[in-house]
């Protein structure tokens, strides 16, 4: 048996995000339809700003915020007060909060949008490598590369291969330091586990 069809397309829409299957999908799908219509109607509002308002930052591919203007940069890389000499390559958005969120961390950083995954050759050509390679040329000040991935086989397969990459550049390449349990992500970490993870980088 079928659902019906309004409700059976957007289950299909729930399930293609990262994480959800159709039984989340379908608990989501019913959630809504106890929901008012005015509350409904603000999600989807939420849904269509989202892609309206934001912008990836051309130099650190986060998005920021940004409705019609001409801004091409987000808050940190326009900030000249950050330190020109750091930069901190993660491998998503969120990974970024969290490090930023610690309050410890003034460079500048870089989304590389995604990990190596067991260095499957797809995996690699879904990241920003070539973006990372030309922000480091045309960024003469850097002199320490810091890799903050995660510490499980994904992140250190993705550090190892950025550290072989960014050989040939001849800066300082850090990778942050214990106090994340092997295994974990440093979204989940706590903010005094991060700032012992970035303080004690090597
Ligand atoms: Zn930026």
């Amino acid at each position: 048996m079928e659902y019906p069809f309004s409700i059976q397309k957007l289950i299909e829409k729930f399930s293609k995000f990262p994480t959800i299957g159709p039984k989340t999908a379908a608990r989501f799908v019913f959630y809504l339809l106890q929901q008012s219509k005015e509350e409904v109607l603000d999600l989807t509002k939420s849904i269509t700003d989202l892609k309206q308002n934001t912008k990836k930052c051309e130099s650190c591919f986060n998005f920021f915020e940004d409705q019609n203007s001409e801004q091409k940069l987000c808050k940190i890389c326009s900030n000249p007060q950050r330190e020109k000499s750091l930069l901190c390559v993660v491998a998503n958005e969120t990974d970024l909060m969290a490090i930023e969120n610690t309050n410890k961390f003034k460079g500048f950083y870089f989304v590389l949008g995604g990990t190596v995954s067991g260095l499957k050759k797809e995996s690699v050509e879904k990241l920003r490598i070539k973006e990372l390679e030309e922000k480091i040329k045309n960024n003469a000040e850097i002199t320490e590369i810091i890799i903050a991935t995660n510490p499980n086989s994904d992140g250190d397969a993705t550090a190892l291969y950025l550290e072989r990459m960014l050989k040939l550049f001849n800066k300082k390449i850090t990778r942050l330091g214990r106090g994340i349990p092997t295994g974990g992500e440093l979204e989940y970490a706590d903010e005094e586990t991060l700032i012992s993870a970035l303080e004690g980088r090597k």
